[in-house]
Order: structure tokens, then sequence, then C-alpha cells
């Protein structure tokens, strides 16, 4: 470049002013350099992404591949911050708790959910150790003792009643995600699961206990025990084996309606002539001992399964008799009401029951008065199968009651299971 200028222009002008040309054109790329290198200096402190501007010559060259390699830099980084954003996103939508913790259990992301549980906010709590805000001793515990082999059970004092799994995954750099998961309605569902099996061997052992004695009694009388008295026994025996027969009965028809539980069968049938058998099975089962009155109100037809309504329907009215001293009324009305919906009603003037145990009488085993429930062949599990049956059909069970003066079971039927009062549609 010197050259390039010095040359040609020495030859015009004297040594000395040719010497003075070259040193100017010197000082102008020195100049040039300098200008372009400040350039570069004065790009490096602006904003990331801020492109180079346009050089000359060589540096052109080093500013284009420069804004090459920042251009790479900043889609490789726009990439890596939407994964990142996704991979938050996916956490955020997790069912389950998760918190990242860095070696040292500094709060480092948490979901929604871990703040829920943990009682944490997912804004401000961020860079505290997590120690210093779930104070729980058990999780603290937990954390430090270092084996997270197996989950372990956390109930949040802040959150009444709910139960949490916690499991601690290592990974990285000794860091920690904690995973929490909310195990409240298994808990709930075991707890009802060992009720039950609670409740079923003590509903059997109590009459097995009686069978065995009696038979034990007879036996060992021998000839000695009078033909009367052992008829008697054995009579009583009886009646014992035929309570633990019903008690298995009403136990397979709950299994099956709770498992098979295929929607139940469509039959288009006569409510009339259903409530009208009803209401003849109910005379039976009272034996003249109270006044049964049947009024079907309307003709119509229902759409759902016969068997699983009669059942249903035979279920309160078996419960009326049961529940209402001699002399009492039971009344069974059927009626379709405005809006197109029906409804099937006990009503009787028996024991009643009181407000308290009202919305728990549907529950497996739940007996207001014990005693009177077995007196009467009760197996406690009758409203219980009453209730599954209604679900399984969209219905709905209506319960009113007055302690001394009577109850009033009604079954409510939407209007797109009453098909029609025409027999021929
Ligand atoms: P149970 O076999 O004991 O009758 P259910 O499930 O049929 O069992 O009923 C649960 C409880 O609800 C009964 O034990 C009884 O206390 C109460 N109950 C049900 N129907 C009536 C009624 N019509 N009048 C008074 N109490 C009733």
């Amino acid at each position: 470049m010197v050259a390039f200028f010095a040359v040609p222009v020495g030859v015009l002008v004297s040594p000395a002013g040719g010497w003075a040309i070259a040193v100017v054109g010197l000082l102008l790329i020195l100049w040039r350099h300098n200008w372009n290198l400040t350039r570069l200096v004065a790009w490096t402190r602006k904003p990331v992404g801020t492109p180079l501007p346009h050089a000359f010559g060589v540096w052109d060259f080093v500013f284009s591949d420069l804004n090459r390699r920042a251009r790479l830099a900043s889609e490789q980084r726009t990439r890596l911050s939407t994964e990142l954003d996704r991979f938050r996103e996916a956490s955020q939508a997790m069912p389950d708790g998760v918190m990242y913790l860095s070696h040292t259990d500094t709060i480092e992301w948490i979901n929604r959910q871990a703040a829920k549980d943990f009682g944490l906010d997912p804004e401000r709590d961020p860079g505290v150790p997590v120690t210093n805000l779930v104070r729980q001793p058990d999780f603290v515990h937990y954390l430090e003792a270092g084996n997270y082999a197996d989950p372990f059970p956390y109930r949040p004092i802040h959150r009444k009643g709910a139960a949490l799994l916690v499991q601690v995954i290592r990974f990285g750099d000794d860091r920690k995600m904690v995973i929490s998961r909310d195990v409240s309605q298994l808990e709930k569902l075991e707890t009802m699961r060992r009720d039950f099996v609670a409740n079923v061997s003590h509903e059997l052992r109590t009459p097995l206990t009686v069978v065995s004695g009696f038979i034990e009694t007879v036996l060992d009388g021998g000839d000695e025990i009078a033909r009367a008295e052992r008829d008697q026994y054995l009579g009583m025996a009886l009646d014992q084996a035929g309570r633990m027969q019903r008690l298995i009965q009403d136990l397979l028809a709950l299994s099956a309606l709770e498992t098979d539980a295929p929607s139940p069968a469509e039959d288009v049938f006569e409510v009339g002539g259903l409530v009208r058998e009803i209401g003849r099975e109910t005379e039976a089962l009272s034996a003249g001992r109270h006044q049964v009155v049947v009024r079907v109100e309307s003709e119509c037809r229902c759409a759902g399964s016969a068997k699983e309504l009669h059942s249903a329907f035979a279920n309160l009215a078996s419960n009326a008799v049961r529940y209402t001293p001699d002399g009492g009324t039971v009344t069974l009305v059927w009626r379709v009401l405005e809006d197109g919906s029906a409804e099937f009603c006990v009503q009787d003037t028996g024991i009643g029951i009181a407000p308290e145990h009202v919305p728990r009488v549907t529950e497996r085993f739940y007996r207001v008065d014990r005693g009177r429930s077995r007196e009467t062949g009760g197996t406690g599990l009758g409203l219980a199968i009453v209730k599954h049956v209604l679900t399984r059909h969209q219905c709905e069970l209506r319960v009113s009651s007055t302690p001394g003066k009577g109850s009033r079971f009604c079954v409510l039927l939407p209007a797109r299971r009453v098909v029609s009062s025409d027999p021929g549609s």
C-alpha cells in the first residue's frame, strides 16, 4: 500500500516530499485500522445481537465473519431458550410437584404444584435454601439424611388432610429433583377398603359364632337334649345362616354393580306394572301389619335396566316396612313431572331418621340403629346398592325425614329415561 502511494508520487515530487507523503499515507492506514478497531470494541459493548457495521478491505472480512458467528450464537441461544421454556412449561403442566435444588439445597426452580404442596412462592423463593422455608422436621431429616431409595410420606401442616409422597432424585453435579405426588385420594380409598374388609368380617363373625355355638350345644347335648329344644337351636342357627346368605348376596350385588359395571341394559318397560308388582311384594313383606298404598299417577314407560331399578325401588319399599311400626302406612307413588322427568317416592309413617344421619344412610354398613337393622334382617348394604343403581341410571335420590313421624325416599328419573306414555311408540 505504502509502495503504491509512495512510488508514483515519489516520481513527481522531491525525495523529502515523497517521504512526507509516505508518512501521511502510513498514518492514514494506521488511523483506519484504529478506527475499525474502535468500532469493534464499541460493538462488543452493545447489546447481544447488534450487527457489526460494514468495513473496508481486510476488516470487512473480519467483521462479516464475526457477524456470521454472532448470528449463529444468537440462533443457538434462541433455540436453547425455547427448549428451556418448553421444558419448564412441561414441568409446570405436570400434575406432580417438581422442585430443583442446587448442591447446597437452595431452590433453583419450582412448579406451581410443588409451590402448593410445600407452601412456597415460585417467584419469590428461588435462591433460598429449601430447609429455611420448609421446616417440618420429618422433611428436613429426610432431605439431610441423603437416603432417597424409598419415597417419603409427607403430611404438610399447611394443607390439612393432604397426604403426599415425596421422592428425591439426584442428578448432575449433586443437584436434586424433588417430586411430590398427592396421594390423599388413594389413601382415602385404601382406608375405605380396610374399613370395608373389617366391616364384612365383623358382619360375618357374629352369625358364624352363633351358628357354631348352637351346633356345639346340640352336639354336646347328644340324646339328652329334647327334640323341641334341638329344633329351636337348629331353627335359630338357620336364621343366622340366612342372615349370612343375605349379606353375601348383597355383597355380590354391590360388587357386580361396582366392578362389571357396563352401562345398564336399556330395556324399555312399563313403570306402572313394575310399581304395582313392588306394591304386592311390599304387602307380602308387611303381612298385614301395615297399610300399603300404591298410587300410579302416570302410565308411562322408562328406559333402563328393569331388573336393577326393580331391586332399587323394592329396597326402598322394604326399608319403609322394616322401619315402620305395625299399624303404620307405606305409600308408593309414581308420577311424571311437568318438565318430563319422573319420580318414584316411598313414604312411610315410621321411626324416621335424625337429620345428622340422613346424608350418611347410603354409605356401606351405615345404620342409624344397628340392633333394629339386624332384628329386621338388614345387612346395612341396601341403600348403598340403591345409590349405585341410581348413579348408573343418572337418577337422584332425595331423602327427607322427621324422627318419630316418618321418611320419604324419592328417586328422580331424568326426562331422557322417561320414554312415552304410548306403549306403541
Ligand atoms: P339396613 O339393611 O340396615 O336397613 P340400608 O342400607 O337399607 O341398611 O339402610 C341404612 C340405614 O338407614 C338403616 O340401617 C336405617 O337406620 C336407615 N333407614 C333406611 N330406610 C329407612 C326408613 N325408611 N326409615 C328409617 N330409617 C331408615
